[in-house]
């Protein structure tokens, strides 16, 4: 083997790694979970590639993930024989920690107050591989990638550098070596070099992986002495055990699984650290077949408005991984629901280009679309608190599908909720807006812009909040793309208060409403300043008229009620249109 390179950790990856070294997250039996859940995407991708390419030199006669604990000199490996990676994917994946959202949770890191909350801030970023840093003094990875002759050594401390070499007698696949720290109880740093607690935590954390997860146990059997003067016999044998029982867990039924066995299997599939906000199973039989297994989850990924983000469902043959990110599957508005779909009947060398055209793929996510939009209704009627964390996290991305899933709107319209005038800081459903409604009042009223509190402080509310007429306050960027759309709830339609002649003359509290006279003696004494006023500012206001919307404010200015908000306005031309 050559002289090993030195290379230095990108400063992002550097200041999250002395973050594992010095750990605070005190639940450090994450790393084992973080690292079989790579061997077995490993094992997948390698299954897949030796189906798809026959041509390929690779043996995936008994893919499995092997747990080698050395107990005297404290070192565990965990093996698998799966696609492995070679020297620039070492460098690109391990060595830059190239996760999109790092300079996020440094950021959020360092404004963090105390540990619990920046416990809390890994546990809703997750950390994958350097988890290991955790628990290890020193890392060594040793892999090679499927079809390739050369391997390669990486190797950390944890400091600023790590080391690379290329091997020549590497296994095909990865192993990852740590030489573990000292068990300090104290510290949440447990024995993981002993069997016992090995097969604990796979049993709590990696049950349901598909891939055998293996470890050789020592069995000693004592045969009692015969006779008096002659010593028992003990004999010593050493036997593989398979530590996992592999249930395909979307292939059972809700009832079969307990709640914790989802959350593992969510953290596997989402890559995630957090706990599903809701599960939901759904099961086709007959003509074309598939199971899925759906997670909501609690917290929003750092990259859910980032380009080059990952999309959350997997898409599986008859139990064999085709791919993960498969946007086929599920809408661009609901890239926050993470799991997987195991659909039969197709075929195992299918693209992403057949999956676009095929009809089978379109009706799941027909079917897998509605069943998310009514998980969502179920949780606003039954689960208050759930909703609005759900709705904080989420909220903005689902409501893209108001501009995006036509055939859906109304059932994603229902399932919303917005905030408004009603309450200083809570969100109501369109149900309880219209329930509210004073007499009288057939549309529903709102008003975009850029913050609650800037929508607040517009002279618009005035004649709204006199009469006490409730206004919807819709300070999302994609607030103004549907709002502005001809939609309808209930048959009622959305009409903003900055456009257009709003009459509120027809509504409820009639005292302030004028008569006719007085609006003919408004007309006589304003008449003149009107003109002058339309004159004067003709190259920017089409009309001056006089209005009752305001109660404190002298003036403000209006949209026709077919032109664009000043926020759309901004929107198109920050896009260049
Ligand atoms: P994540 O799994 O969320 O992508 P990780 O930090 O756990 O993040 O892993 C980073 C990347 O390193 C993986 O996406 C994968 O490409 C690669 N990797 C890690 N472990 C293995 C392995 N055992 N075999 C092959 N590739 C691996
Ligand atoms: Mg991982």
């Amino acid at each position: 083997s050559a002289q090993p390179e030195v290379h230095e950790f990108q400063a992002e990856s550097r200041q999250l790694l002395d973050l594992m070294v010095h750990s605070i997250y005190s639940n450090k039996d994450s790393f084992l979970r973080e690292l079989i859940s790579n061997a077995s995407d490993a094992l997948d991708k390698l299954r897949l590639e030796s189906l798809q390419n026959k041509d390929l030199d690779v043996d995936a006669s008994d893919l499995h993930i092997q747990l080698v604990p050395n107990s005297d000199e404290r070192v565990l490996s965990v093996i698998d024989n799966g696609i492995g990676m070679n020297r620039d994917e070492v460098i690109g994946l391990i060595g830059t920690l190239a996760r999109s959202g790092t300079a996020e949770l440094r950021r959020k890191l360092a404004e963090a107050k105390d540990s619990a909350a920046s416990e809390e801030l890994i546990g809703q970023f997750g950390i994958g591989f350097y988890s290991t840093f955790m628990v290890a003094d020193k890392v060594t990875l040793v892999t090679r990638k499927a079809g390739e002759s050369t391997g390669t050594r990486w190797e950390s401390t944890g400091d600023g550098t790590y080391t690379i070499a290329d091997v020549d007698d590497a296994p095909q696949g990865t192993s990852v070596i740590l030489t573990l720290k000292p068990v300090d109880t104290d510290d949440h740093l447990y024995d993981y070099a002993d069997q016992h607690k090995l097969r604990a935590l796979v049993k709590k954390y990696s049950d349901f992986i598909s891939w055998p997860i293996r470890m050789d146990v020592e069995k000693t059997t004592t045969v009692p002495a015969e006779e008096e003067d002659t010593e028992p016999v003990t004999t010593t044998t050493v036997e593989t055990e398979t530590l996992n029982s592999r249930k395909a867990l979307w292939a059972k039924s809700k009832d079969e699984v307990t709640e914790d066995e989802y959350k593992e299997f969510y953290r596997h599939v989402a890559h995630a650290w957090d706990d599903p906000l809701e599960t939901i199973t759904l099961k086709a039989e007959g003509t074309f077949e598939y199971q899925a297994l759906l997670f909501i989850p609690t917290q929003a990924p750092f990259d859910l408005f980032m380009r080059e983000r990952t999309a959350g469902v997997s898409l599986y043959v008859k139990r064999v991984f085709i791919m993960d990110d498969c946007d086929e599957l599920m809408p661009e508005y609901l890239r926050f629901v993470k799991g997987v779909v195991d659909a039969a009947d197709l075929s195992l060398n299918v693209s992403r280009e057949i999956l676009q055209q095929d009809r089978q793929i379109r009706a799941i996510r027909r079917r897998l679309t509605k069943k998310v939009i009514s998980t969502v209704s179920d949780i606003a009627a039954a689960r208050p608190d759930d909703y609005a964390t759900f709705w904080q996290n989420f909220g903005r991305v689902f409501k893209e599908g108001l501009v995006n899933d036509l055939d859906n709107r109304d059932a994603i319209l229902k399932a919303s909720s917005f905030e408004s005038t009603n309450s200083a800081d809570g969100y109501t459903t369109l149900a309880d807006y219209v329930g509210r409604m004073v007499s009288g009042q057939t549309s529903i009223y709102y008003m975009t812009g850029e913050s609650r509190k800037q929508i607040e402080n517009s002279p618009h509310l005035e004649a709204f909040r006199a009469k006490g007429i409730e206004v919807l306050l819709l300070s999302d960027p994609v607030d103004e793309m549907w709002s502005s759309s001809g939609v309808e709830f209930e048959g009622k339609s959305f009409v903003s208060i900055a456009k257009g002649a709003v009459d509120l003359d027809e509504l409820d509290d009639a005292d302030t409403s004028e008569s006719e006279e007085e609006k003919a003696k408004d007309a006589a004494e304003y008449g003149d300043l009107l003109t002058w006023l339309g004159q004067s500012l003709s190259e920017d206001i089409t009309e001056a008229r006089i209005s009752h919307r305001l109660t404190e404010s002298a003036a403000c200015l209006v949209g026709d009620t077919f032109s664009m908000s000043p926020q759309l306005e901004k929107l198109y031309r920050a896009s260049g249109q």
